[in-house]
């Protein structure tokens, strides 16, 4: 793949990065007794099989050259380019944050881990790093395994997750399983030998009977596949199910892909009309998508026999999404095809992973890292909440929220004109507690200020800000930004 680019353009920064790190890492050995630079094509090639851009191809290739060579940062800058050098330098500082087992240590480190980079690329390149090094764990000496492995599954993975990247968070897990918990592993292996197969003979005979509803019912074009869930998340869900795998209805789960949003419900409706649904299974990760992005229909079925059975629907872009994630963005970049409906998709995208925008902004505001530490620890990764405006738009917030951070989400001069707020179509206070599902309306009072007493309840980081500006205003102090 890497070769083939490098065909393409001799004269181009991936080529040139290639023999240069070839270079570099000449005599170098790997412990598995391959060359070092082995390593580096590893990642390289995953990062362009993720659709990624030449800079960050380029930067796998040269992700080591600092740490494990006597290449200097000029000399990188000089060659590379600015871009480029801040990628490698922003890998090599990733590297440094260490996991060693304080389970609450693992969402600092990955908050960490984020604010040290501006360029969320660098992590794309360095869980492209761990991906290989995961693949190649056996060779490392058996402590040294275990501390990495879990440091891939309780931080890495779960930051390919927040990425949308289920494919790699998912594979990571798998890779890292086997030298966390070897007997447990063993245990899932068994298990699944002896479940899997049944369930794949059960979900072939009820495949023709969706085939026909669907058919019949018009969805047109569809295309359906069975998911078999993977090892480490079925462990942690039989684990939550006190180990009963009669209790895992989506260990085998139908997946639909149609063409449309339209034709996602009109599936739905079908497998309904098919079997009767179980109730509070039915999941519209479309109208209000998971916070890192995934949508889906989800819905579990009395199916064929009684037998309970989980079926997924989605279009092709949402499940290109929900595999690729934030990597699928640079691919519909790269492949040029920003015409209009992939371009639609592309502003949904990012509105989804806002997050990471919004993360780049605030590191800009906060001059120290613990201050910026702190403000996303208020913000950041804990349960969202989706609550929707009187038009009916979905406000996504973090739990606990209360109108006051609503009103400021919407528009800050909302936030700071609010005088009363209706929550579900009653007075409420400003004060409450906001669930998901709840509707709010705000009342306004033109040329309201902010209370103080807001600061002591409200959640969000931007609603405090917001509120301190005008406060300080109000003061007559000058504000910082
Ligand atoms: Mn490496």
């Amino acid at each position: 793949m890497i070769k083939g680019l490098i065909k393409e353009k001799p004269e181009g920064i991936v080529a040139k990065a290639y023999i240069f790190a070839e270079k570099k890492h000449a005599g170098q050995k790997r412990k598995t007794g391959e060359p070092y630079f082995n390593h580096l094509v590893a990642a390289a090639t995953q990062l362009l099989k993720w659709g990624l851009d030449e800079e960050t191809v380029a930067a796998g290739l040269l992700h080591d050259v600092l740490e494990d060579t006597k290449t200097t940062e000029e000399e990188v800058k000089k060659e590379f380019g600015e871009k480029i050098t801040e990628l490698v330098l922003g890998v090599s500082k990733i590297g440094r944050v260490k996991y060693r087992g304080e389970e609450a240590q693992a969402e600092l480190l990955r908050k960490m881990m984020l604010s040290l980079t501006s360029d969320v690329r660098t992590v794309l390149v360095k869980l492209a790093d761990r991906l290989h090094n995961m693949k190649t764990l056996g060779a490392l000496p058996a402590q040294k395994q275990k501390r990495i492995a879990l440091e891939t599954a309780e931080i890495y993975a779960p930051l390919a997750y927040r990425l949308g990247m289920r494919e790699l968070s998912g594979e990571l897990e798998d890779l890292a399983f086997p030298f966390i918990d070897p007997r447990n592993y063993e245990m899932i292996l068994e298990l699944v030998k002896k479940y899997y197969g049944r369930r794949e003979k059960y979900l072939e005979k009820v495949k023709p009977i969706i085939e026909d509803g669907l058919k019949n019912g018009g969805i047109g074009e569809f295309e359906i596949s069975f998911r078999a869930k993977r090892y480490y998340s079925l462990y942690k869900k039989l684990k939550r199910n006190e180990m009963n795998i009669e209790n895992i209805y989506d260990l085998i789960a139908f997946r639909i892909i149609v063409p449309t949003v339209e034709k996602c419900y009109a599936a739905l409706g079908i497998i309904h009309s098919l079997w009767p649904p179980v109730p509070g299974r039915i999941k519209d990760y479309i109208a209000t998508p998971k916070p890192n992005g995934y949508k889906s229909l989800h819905t579990t079925v009395f199916c064929l026999d009684g037998i309970i059975t989980e079926f997924q629907v989605r279009t092709r872009e949402m499940h290109e999404e929900a595999e690729e994630g934030i990597a699928a963005h640079w691919i519909y970049k790269r492949e040029g095809k920003i015409s209009g409906e992939k371009f639609k998709n592309l502003e949904e995208f990012s509105k989804e992973t806002e997050w990471i925008k919004k993360m780049q902004k605030w590191k800009e505001n906060f001059k120290d890292a613990s201050g910026f530490i702190n403000a996303i620890k208020s913000d950041f990764f804990k349960e969202r909440i989706y609550v929707i405006t009187p038009k009916g738009k979905v406000i996504d917030l973090p739990s606990q929220a209360t109108p006051i951070d609503f009103a400021y989400k919407v528009h800050s001069l909302l936030g700071h004109e609010t005088s009363g707020a209706k929550v579900n179509g009653k007075i409420a206070p400003l004060n409450i507690k906001l669930n998901s599902g709840d509707i709010v309306e705000i009342l306004r009072q033109k040329g309201k200020k902010p209370s103080e007493d807001w600061l002591g309840f409200v959640k969000t980081q931007s609603a405090k800000d917001h509120i301190k500006y005008m406060l300080n205003k109000k003061k007559g102090i000058k504000n910082k930004f």
